[in-house]
């Protein structure tokens, strides 16, 4: 697949356009009336291999306003399940340009959100709001400098137009970069509106666009569905090393290729507590810190629901099948957590005895209010860090144990200091530094939100200039709220 162009910005391809027509509609984005760059990720750009010399055509493309000549703009179906209940969705403000093919083949959905009115916009106005879009442009880079599989961001352009929520915000349009966008939901939109050989075309694209190894296996269905359980339940484990709470984990939220997306009411834990849950509409703490394997898991059963039909002609043997893969997941996650958990301790070969002393350390910091962060950076750091002042008494009977039991590994200390320092990252973006830095840049000054991320690009070195970023005033998190797509 080479398309190369020598005149265009993206080198896109159309594969989406093979399904069935009701997986999406034929719509371009909105014009806007005065398109201007506010950020554009160089190394995104590198690493895709865009030829964009020009600011002013690639602000004029990413705003909307000019539709590249091999575009052909599309909004994608999709249902899903919104806090346990099923609606029919669908892209209400994103539009796809196209699929970006770079030199190795590799092939990414270059996809603008905020970009206007799409026939699943139900009563949305399609648009996005600057600070929403910047907040998601930091924490999809954070995400990915943490090593955490995720979709990018490519560009924020303001449009010159305001979007009124409860108070008027100036607008802007995100460039979401995204190996795809087929979700969990996608899936049910298939099972539930569309017929048997919709479903079939949508599993046959997904596995010859992600997983081609499956391609021709007699259960393809099922090997599919035990390969998005594995990627989501390593994404999930990765969330969870970090302190990362996605906050809105519906199924057209879950991605079937394990990536991180719609950044919308996420945050980072700070005190460690498993109820952590900072979005302002979940009230049962539905997505709370601690139980996004439980939701990971009851997303998954939802594919597995969608996938019935393809797995046996007899729905009876197809539950029977989905549901012993289902119940897999508990061991297979377990497995995964607590072996993360190790090498954030430095354990490389776990002994008996282990899981217990990652359960107390968790038990302890969840007594004391720890920083998650914090806690486990202070067991390999050679500078002091801020903010667990309490740690050295509140944790000095589980410190006694841990060093004893590193002392004694039979892979060494300095293999433990070595994993400890790349499970555990010292800066995480904290939520009253990121206010801070979106109240700058909602007024036109980037500096703080360019030093913040500058700092989050290398999270896993100590950086003296980022110091600041390891403190933070603990009241704030009390109260602090986040909000779905604004
Ligand atoms: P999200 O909470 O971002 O997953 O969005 C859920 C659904 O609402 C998706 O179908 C979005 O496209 C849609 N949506 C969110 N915000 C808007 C908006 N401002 N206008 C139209 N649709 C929207
Ligand atoms: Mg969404």
């Amino acid at each position: 697949m080479v398309l190369r162009n020598s005149n265009s910005v993206f080198n896109f391809d159309h594969s989406y356009l093979s399904l069935p027509a009701i997986f999406y509609s034929r719509v371009g984005p909105a014009a806007v009336p005065h398109p201007q760059k506010v950020i554009f990720n160089d190394d995104l750009k590198r690493e895709l291999e865009l030829v964009a010399e020009d600011d002013e055509l690639l602000t004029s493309i990413l705003s909307g306003n000019h539709i590249p000549g091999n575009s052909d703009p599309i909004a994608q179906a999709y249902a899903g399940h919104q806090f346990g209940h099923f609606t029919m969705l669908g892209d209400g403000r994103a539009i796809l340009m196209g699929e970006h093919i770079t030199r190795r083949n590799d092939r990414f959905d270059i996809q603008l959100k905020g970009a206007g009115q799409t026939p699943y916009s139900r009563r949305g106005d399609g648009k996005a709001t600057l600070r929403a879009m910047l907040r998601e442009y930091l924490f999809s880079e954070a995400i990915h400098y943490l090593g955490i599989p995720t979709s990018r961001s490519l560009a924020v352009v303001a449009t010159g137009e305001a979007v009124l929520r409860e108070v008027v915000n100036k607008g802007a349009v995100l460039t979401r970069v995204m190996k795809s966008h087929i979700r969990v939901g996608t899936f049910e939109f298939a099972r539930y509106f569309g017929t048997k050989e919709d479903l079939s075309a949508l599993t046959n694209y997904t596995i010859e666009r992600h997983f081609p190894e499956l391609t021709g296996s007699e259960d393809s269905a099922l090997q599919l569905l035990d390969k998005v359980m594995r990627l989501q339940i390593e994404l999930v484990v990765q969330w969870m090393r970090v302190g990362f709470i996605h906050g809105v984990m519906n199924t057209d939220n879950t991605s079937v290729t394990g990536e991180t997306f719609d950044y919308g009411p996420c945050a980072f834990m700070n005190c460690y507590h498993p109820d952590t849950v900072f979005s302002s509409i979940d009230h049962s703490g539905r997505y709370s810190f601690g139980n996004q394997p439980e939701i990971i898991k009851w997303n998954l059963a939802k594919l597995a629901e969608a996938l019935l039909p393809l797995i046996h002609s007899d729905e009876k043997i197809a539950v029977e099948i989905a549901t012993k893969k289902i119940n897999q997941f508990d061991d297979v996650f377990s497995e995964a957590w607590y072996n993360m958990m190790f090498r954030k301790i430095g354990i490389d070969q776990a002994i008996d005895g282990d899981r217990t002393l990652v359960n107390e350390l968790l038990g302890a910091m969840q007594t004391d209010m720890l920083d998650y962060t914090n806690t486990f950076s202070s067991l390999h750091l050679k500078e002091p860090v801020p903010g667990n002042s309490g740690m050295a008494t509140d944790l000095g009977e589980w410190l006694t144990k841990w060093r004893g039991r590193i002392a004694t590994s039979s892979s060494g200390e300095e293999r433990a200091k070595y994993l400890m320092k790349k499970y555990n990252p010292v800066f995480v973006p904290r939520n009253i530094h990121v206010e801070e830095a979106l109240d700058k840049a909602d007024q036109g000054d980037l500096s703080l939100f360019k030093k913040l991320l500058g700092t989050l690009r290398l999270p896993y070195e100590f950086q003296d200039s980022g110091k600041d970023l390891l403190t933070y005033d603990e009241n704030y998190d009390k109260q602090y709220q986040t909000f779905c797509g604004t």
